[in-house]
Formats: C-alpha cells, structure tokens, sequence
C-alpha cells in the first residue's frame, strides 16, 4: 500500500478562530466569556482582536474540566480619524501597542514588522449595508507591501453583502446558518491577483465576532454569540508539535505557522473540516500548504478531504480540475504555478463554500 505524505508526517493540526471583539472595544463579552464559548465549541486556540487596543494581561490557557483552550491577545487597527472608515488590519504577535502608527498604513506595517509581528489586511472588501447602517470599511490603500496575508473570508462582511433590506437583517439574525456561502468573489480575486504578482499572502479566514445585542422594535436577540462564530469560519492550523502547557511557546508556534502559511479555512458548521490535507511531493522532497517545491521531473499533488464533497484545484488564479464527490484527489503537476484548493459541499439547500487551502508554490 502507498502512503499519502500526510499519513507518513502526521503534522498536528489545531482549530483557530481569529479576529472578535471583546468589551474593550465594541463587543459584548470579556475575555473570559470568549474562552469559555470556545470551549464548549471544541476549539483549540483563538486570537482576540480589539479595535485600537493591546490588551495586555488575559492571554494565556483557559481551562475548564478536561477541556482547555489558548487565548492570544491581537489587535486590529485602523485610523479613527479617517473619514470614511477604511484600512483595518489584523495584528498578532507584536506585543505592543502600535495604534499611533494607524494614520500612515505603510509605517505601521513596517512597524509591525520592527516588532516581530504579523498583519493580516482585514474584510479587505467590505461592502456597504444602508438598510442597517453599516457603512463600507474595505481596504483601499493597495500600494502597501510588507503584510502577512489577508482575510480572505470574514463572516461579516459576507453577512453585510446579504442585507439588501432591513428584513433580511432580521431574517439572517434568526437563520445565522443560511448566510455563509464563502468568501466574497472579489476578495478571491484580489488574493489571486496578488500571488499572480509574486507575493506571498497568507489567507486566513476570520469570524469578526461581536456577540452583539440587537433590538429592532420589539424583537431582541443576541445576533451571532462568540460561540456560533466558533463552530463556523475557523483557521485550522499545521505545527510542528502539539500544544503544551507553555503559553508563551505555543503562541509563538501558532504565529508562526500562520506567518508561514501553514494553514486552510474551513467553515466548520456543515461538518468538521478536520483532516483536509493538500501536499505536494516531487523528486526526493515534498512540501505542505505554504510550502515550496520545484517542478522538475513532475509533482504529485494529493488532496484528502474529510468527507465526499466537490474539490476544485486551481493554478494561478483558474480551475484546472474539479473532481465531483471525492475524497481522495490527485494530480500530476508538470507546470509551475500556484495551486490552490476549495472545497464545496451541500448544506441547506445550496452549494457552498467548505474549505479554502493555502497555495503550494511551485517553481
Ligand atoms: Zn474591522
Ligand atoms: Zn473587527
């Protein structure tokens, strides 16, 4: 019997949810609420991501019962000042705090990078949604370079280009299950577009959670709790280990992975997406999402995902193979490109989006 590479190199691999606000910034529940609702969820780590604030101190692991669970401290930044509303990033790893720096996007990527941190250009498209006032707040200033990576699905955003009315508002905030489809098209081809061009941009999806509470008239309800974000959009993360009880130490390692690109998206709701892997392996050495590999004399890639679904492989930004109802997929690569994976499943009536890998480069 052949062995996929994956089966042979067993990497652990971790269930992140990333980018939520906490009562520090504009968001309902405190840092210790986030850690419970992550438990319950069956999470392994989450990043809090206050707006304007380093929140300095409840990082660190939570416990409770046989069930723990990694907090880091991040934070997203933007420029307060701004009218209107544009530019927010995701910071993680630069424990400081670099908000005065929000004013010039530039300066403050390279600051974070001063700092050994990681930026992740947060809804980079964001649409507007006047029916309930929410104003546009993408990412506008593209001539930056330096950044990690991007969000390539936030559970917001996607939400806010479904409100056409006050009704449909109302109408998700009672079905959460049926808003999410994937990542904005725009965002794809954005994220595409920058690879094409050389860069390496880390995707990462973020549930951009708020745990708000909404009154509309006489209906109350509290619209998207941490713990729904939880077992939704998350960033399931490869490492070289498993998780201790360091705190400082696995940090740095989850960063780190991240920072590689050593990752995918899944959107866990419809089922787990626990135990995707895309490896490619060619003469004498092989290579994992993030990773990088040369093309001669051919590469195997190999796709294992969790259950039969539909899986598209794509080179440079177009589909060159959809394999329908699989589990196990592989391709002969020949050409050097960048190749990617989405996976699409059925669930409530409609085709959507499962899990988003990170590319393969190979050259
Ligand atoms: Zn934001
Ligand atoms: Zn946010």
């Amino acid at each position: 019997m052949v062995l996929f590479p994956f089966e042979r190199e067993c990497m652990p691999e971790i269930v992140l949810n990333l980018h939520m606000h906490t009562r520090y910034s504009d968001g309902a529940g405190l840092h210790a609420d986030i850690a419970k609702a992550a438990m319950k969820a069956g999470l392994d780590a989450v990043i809090v991501t206050d707006h304007n604030v380093w929140v300095n101190g409840p990082a660190g692991y939570y416990k409770e019962g046989d069930r723990c669970v990694l907090l880091l401290v991040g934070e997203e930044i933007h420029d307060q000042a701004r009218n209107p509303q544009k530019n927010h990033l995701l910071v993680f790893g630069a424990q400081r705090e670099l908000a005065p720096y929000a004013y010039d996007p530039q300066l403050l990527l390279d600051s974070i990078a001063r700092a050994g941190g990681l930026s992740f250009i947060a809804h980079p498209v964001d649409p507007a949604a006047p029916s309930v006032h929410e104003a546009d707040i993408s990412w506008v200033d593209w001539g930056v370079h330096g950044f990690t990576g991007l969000e390539l699905w936030n559970g917001f955003s996607e939400f806010k280009s479904r409100i056409r009315t006050r009704l449909h508002a109302i109408y998700y905030a009672y079905f959460p299950r049926r808003i999410a489809r994937g990542p904005l098209p725009e965002t794809l081809h954005r994220w595409d577009d920058l690879l094409s061009a050389g860069k390496k941009v880390v995707a990462v999806g973020g549930s951009d959670a708020h745990s708000h509470h909404m009154r509309m008239g006489p209906l109350r309800r509290t619209v998207f709790p941490y713990e729904f974000h939880f077992r939704a959009i998350n960033t399931h993360v490869f490492l070289p280990r498993s998780l201790g009880m360091d705190a400082a130490a696995d940090s740095e390692m989850v960063l780190d992975a991240l920072r590689q690109g050593h990752c995918f998206i899944g959107y866990d709701l419809p089922a787990s997406t626990r135990g995707f892997r895309f490896t490619a392996s060619g003469l004498g050495s092989s290579s994992e999402m993030g990773g990088e590999l040369s093309c001669k004399g051919g590469v195997t890639i190999q796709i294992r995902l969790p259950r039969l679904a539909e899986c598209v492989l794509i080179k440079d930004g177009t589909p060159i193979r959809t394999w329908r109802k699989h589990e196990l997929c592989t391709f002969i690569a020949s050409q050097p490109g960048i190749y990617r994976v989405e996976v699409y499943i059925n669930y409530l009536g409609r085709r959507r989006g499962w899990i988003f890998s990170n590319p393969v480069y190979i050259k």
